[in-house]
């Protein structure tokens, strides 16, 4: 018997952190018990009184939000960093080990509406976000002590958004977060070995093979990556190799935009659903260095398996050994394929 990626349980190595995943595909054979529902359709306003992003509302520290019409950025009311923190080693032994940590946190309002998505909005919606995130990594990148400046959204209650309106976050960090260190170091390594981006080979590869492919513009592709951990996790990559969004050319970020929608589009239509992920940009740190080896892309986290209601969770051999997955790469990259373009509330 050969071994084969569709049957057989095997590992798979992620080149972008040095981990593996353990990947068991005969498990989607077995029956499934878990229960499988398809929540009400939820409906919000326009414009909800009380929803501390939404424009003229007041926020938790009394602050008045303007009656903004496009994008909306303010300094995070409970921010994770803090500019101002007095710089500290605390090292009383050489097992404990402590750091000060300077930064800023700010949150993107996407939209004065209450009611969109990314999903739900329009490329060219989508497009002033584009924009509005490469203001803030420029702003964010010219302050005093910031290495790094990763912008991310926390989509869904699932995913621990605190609030429906449609936002993402832009944290800027004094040293480089962990999944940078990682990735910083293989694509280092390879661009010193090959002197080629490690993604844009492993971009090469997945557009001969196709299999995981989901969705491709001129300027950008969208897969299931290889070595994907979460059940429908993609992996968006810039076709040229630049380092950060603020590199890509006007038709570049038109193109973004258009990629952005088309993915979360179908992560709706999925399971009829607004889709929970996490998701977040990973450029070159904006610290002094030679940054060339880094390849601008993004990467999408939903924590959904089976429906709108069951969920994945990272737990047992997950936390304690390998992260495990059962339906494969390929079949999740061809069920996202599959759907319509159109999101299923505007096609009713
Ligand atoms: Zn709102
Ligand atoms: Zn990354």
């Amino acid at each position: 018997m050969a071994f084969s990626l569709s049957d057989h349980p095997h590992r798979r190595y992620n080149p972008l952190t040095g981990e593996w995943v353990l990947v068991s595909p005969h498990r989607t054979k077995r029956p499934w018990q878990g229960q499988v529902e398809t929540p009400p359709a939820e409906t919000r306003p326009e414009y909800d009184p009380n929803c501390y992003l939404c424009p003229n509302n007041a926020r938790a520290n009394g602050e008045r939000n303007p009656n903004y019409s496009g994008t909306y950025v303010f300094t995070n009311d409970f921010p994770a960093l803090l500019p101002d923190t007095p710089e500290g080693i605390y090292a009383p032994h050489p097992l404990l080990r402590a750091e000060s940590e300077r930064g800023t946190a700010r949150v993107i309002c996407f939209s004065p509406r209450h009611d969109l998505t990314l999903a739900e909005m329009q490329p060219s919606a989508i497009r002033l976000v584009v924009d509005e995130w490469c203001r803030q990594y420029e702003e964010l990148a010219a302050l005093p002590n910031i290495s790094y400046v990763l912008i991310f959204e926390n989509r869904g209650a699932m995913m621990g958004a605190s609030n429906p309106h449609p936002h993402g976050q832009v944290w800027a960090s004094e040293h480089l977060p962990q999944q940078i260190l990682l990735e910083d170091a293989s694509q280092r390594a390879y661009w010193q070995t090959h002197g080629r981006s490690l993604l844009a080979d492993y971009l090469e590869v997945e557009l001969q093979l196709g299999e995981r492919l989901i969705h491709l513009n001129a300027h950008f592709a969208v897969l299931v990556p290889f070595w994907a951990v979460w059940p429908f996790e993609t992996l968006l990559i810039s076709r040229r190799h630049v380092s950060a969004m603020t590199d890509l050319s006007h038709a570049e970020r038109d193109a973004l935009a258009e990629a952005l929608h088309a993915l979360t589009v179908r992560y709706d239509n999925l399971f009829r659903t607004s889709f929970p992920y996490s998701a977040g940009f990973h450029v070159r740190p904006t610290q002094a260095g030679d940054w060339t080896h880094w390849h601008f892309h993004a990467h999408f986290y939903p924590p959904l398996l089976r429906s709108a209601t069951v969920r994945k969770f990272l737990v047992g051999y997950e936390m304690l050994g390998t992260p495990q997955r059962d339906i494969t790469p390929e079949q999740a990259a061809e069920r996202l394929r599959s759907l319509p373009s159109v999101h299923y509330k505007s096609a009713l």
